[in-house]
């Protein structure tokens, strides 16, 4: 499962800038001196950016080199994902290749311009579909146009093609999960030869499939569904000699190598499998891969790589091909580190009721990664998390894996820039802060939320579970209980004492950002009209207005309105964080004893109720900043050094500066299918 931008609702405008990457001299890529450019192009509703790789000089060559095969590998892939997508993507990515990389005409033409956009779009999507509403995006160019391009530089397209580019009524969602008609026929997904339909498919898998198995393979994960000579239905398999054999013969290449330098026996082990996956193309073997993938936890390097999501199935049995290849975030795990072994400390002198307080607690392991490379359908649009493998059983006998992906978080933190946090301060000293200190504060207060919040507190004797006591505000009192732990220890001298930050303006800049976000700014992400319904969002705003109510009397938190706009300005910092402190208590009370009515109320009153006119007042704030609704990434690239004999001596990563010419040299280098 992954975790998309949009379960992303922190909007700090941090500036920690991560050391930049070291850079060959070669005018395509990012100078090594330069700034960090992290916007390279915006069309359309499109945004590419760029992130850095941290900890990267940290690997040893050995690591450096399994990153690479592995990201290779994924890269051999491709041309896969384009074909899954669509039946003639390849052949329309084709055709745009070869006109970006050598048509001479005119190149400041309106129409040049549209066809530049199509062909970004396109790309961006690994096809002529959009990535996110599944709708075909049609060119805004003319057919007279492509066919003049197509035959100044001598590419060929069928006509069947051009009119499925052009026309509105032809295959125009790659997903239609419109339960009212048959899904496959309105799918162009390309998981389904023509004209196979929905009822066949469900059919062909009720006979095979075991609803009483326990430990039930994924059946169609990794084959087309095709007819054979006699018009039965069989599924074209995957694999080495297979359908896209060239591709995946190239991917066993790689991960070969890739097995060959492994961190560990368990991690060459799932390798290994996953190679001979590849070769016969057995789901079993899926299976006892992805087994031995979630238990090799050990290593610096880990990666999700194969035929794994279903999502462009309409019925779901069928996996898009991606690759991201992740390196542990050091830093992170420190920090992670450092308050798990200190969790007993924070529980004894946490706010809440001693006799809510564990004797014996153990803080929650957490994994933050920083992804080196993607390819396949994890780019150029990418999760932001990941929750593998989907197999529930195997989930339930060995364990999965979750990771957050922190450099890529990172990344869209940067790209937002200041433009928001400078709109919604209310001072010059607020900015100042938060630009110093707003990114360390934000990493800092979700490591505290993951490690100490979610561990603190235990339940009364004869209280149920949280779920089925406090029903449906459950998870918004979790997230609020978790959130409230970190904010109350982030202005504590006892993290200067563990070495976790410099002063307490880190704390100081965390409450400057969490009011106004809880108060004003998360309101962008919801249509006008509507409350607030996701639990994060909900939490925040129910702690942000609480102390806003409670610190009144003191003035802890002003609320000012100067040229027709609101700010929200903390006058006293320390009597914030004490009331932070009580409504922690307050929370668990609410937890601990399973009080419903309290912890219903508590919600109802400061959680879900929008202020319209603030509401409308966000909404117009943030318009003029034009922040495009989709991201995707250029990916970083690896450059090998060679010594004299062709050995490996070291990997340096590079950042391409031009969306476009990775695009045009990925077409070259990694064109495996035809
Ligand atoms: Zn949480």
């Amino acid at each position: 499962m992954k975790q998309s931008f949009y379960f992303l609702i922190f909007f700090l405008a941090s500036a920690s800038f991560y050391q930049c990457q070291p850079s060959i001299e070669n005018t395509d890529v990012l100078a090594e001196d330069a700034p960090f450019e992290w916007v390279a192009d915006t069309v359309a509703d499109l945004q590419i950016l760029r992130y850095q790789i941290p900890g990267w000089d940290k690997l040893s060559l050995q690591q450096k080199k399994l990153v690479y095969y592995l990201n290779q590998a994924g890269l051999a892939g491709r041309d896969i994902i384009w074909d899954q997508n669509y039946r003639y993507n390849l052949a329309i990515r084709r055709a745009l290749e070869t006109i970006v990389a050598t048509y001479s005409g005119d190149k400041t033409s309106p129409e040049w311009n549209q066809f530049m956009s199509y062909a970004k779009r396109v790309w961006f999507s690994n096809g002529i579909h959009h990535h996110y509403s599944n709708d075909k995006f049609l060119p805004t160019f003319s057919k007279e146009y492509l066919a003049s391009l197509l035959e100044a530089t001598g590419a060929t397209l069928p006509k069947e093609i051009v009119t499925a580019m052009f026309d509105p009524e032809m295959d125009m969602k790659k997903v239609s999960l419109d339960t009212e008609t048959d899904q496959i026929l309105q799918s162009a997904s390309n998981f389904y030869a023509p004209v196979i339909t929905q009822s066949e498919v469900e059919a062909f898998y009720a006979k095979r499939i075991d609803k009483s198995e326990k430990k039930a393979i994924s059946y169609g994960l990794n084959s087309r569904m095709v007819r054979n000579a006699n018009g039965d239905l069989i599924e074209d398999i995957y694999k080495a000699n297979g359908l896209y054999g060239p591709a995946i013969q190239e991917m066993i290449k790689w991960l070969t190598l890739a097995a060959g330098v492994a961190e560990n026996e368990p991690q060459k082990k799932a390798l290994d499998l996953l190679i001979k996956y590849y070769q016969i193309g057995d789901l079993k073997i899926w299976d006892e891969y992805n087994i031995a993938w979630a238990q090799a936890t050990e290593g610096d390097i880990d990666y999700i790589t194969g035929f794994v999501e279903v999502y462009n199935d309409p019925l779901g049995y069928r996996g898009s091909f991606e690759t991201i290849v992740q390196i542990k975030d050091f830093e992170a795990s420190e920090r992670m580190q450092v308050l798990s072994q200190n969790a007993q400390w924070f529980e004894d002198n946490s706010t809440i009721l001693p006799k809510h307080k564990k004797a014996n607690v153990v803080g929650i392991s957490y994994n933050v990664v920083n992804v080196a490379g993607e390819a396949g359908d994890a780019t150029p649009s990418t999760p932001i998390g990941v929750n593998l493998p989907n197999a529930s059983w195997i989930r339930e006998l060995y364990g999965s894996k979750s990771v957050s992906l922190g450099n890529i978080i990172e990344a869209y933190d940067q790209a937002s820039g200041p433009a928001i946090l400078e709109e919604f301060a209310h001072d010059e000293e607020e900015i100042a802060r938060a630009k110093e200190f707003g990114g360390l504060g934000d990493k800092l207060s979700t490591a505290l939320h993951e490690v100490i919040g979610h561990a603190s507190g235990k339940l009364n004797p004869g209280v149920g579970t949280k779920k089925e006591t406090l029903k449906g505000y459950a998870s918004t009192l979790e997230e609020a209980r978790a959130d409230v732990v970190g904010l109350y220890f982030i202005m504590d001298p006892k993290l200067i004492e563990l070495g976790l930050i410099p002063s307490l303006e880190v704390g100081k800049a965390e409450y400057d950002s969490y009011i106004n976000n809880g108060l004003m700014k998360q309101l962008r992400r919801i249509e006008p009209g509507k409350d607030v319904e996701e639990a994060h969002m909900r939490n925040r705003q129910l702690i942000a207005a609480w102390v806003f109510e409670k610190g009144q009397p003191d003035k802890v938190i002003e609320k000012v309105t100067r040229d027709g706009k609101t700010f929200y300005n903390i006058n006293d910092y320390d009597k914030l964080r004490i009331l932070f402190g009580q409504l922690l208590r307050e929370i668990q009370r609410i937890k601990s004893e399973g009080d419903y009515k309290a912890g219903k109320a508590l919600v109802e009153s400061y959680g879900v109720k929008v202020d319209q006119a603030l509401h409308q007042e966000v909404l117009d704030r943030v318009k003029p900043f034009h922040i495009p609704p989709y991201n995707g990434f250029i990916q970083p690239e690896f450059v090998p050094e060679l010594d004299a004999d062709g050995q490996i001596i070291d990997i340096k990563v590079t950042q391409p500066k031009d969306f476009i010419q990775q695009m045009l040299g990925y077409g070259k280098k990694y064109s495996f299918l035809k």
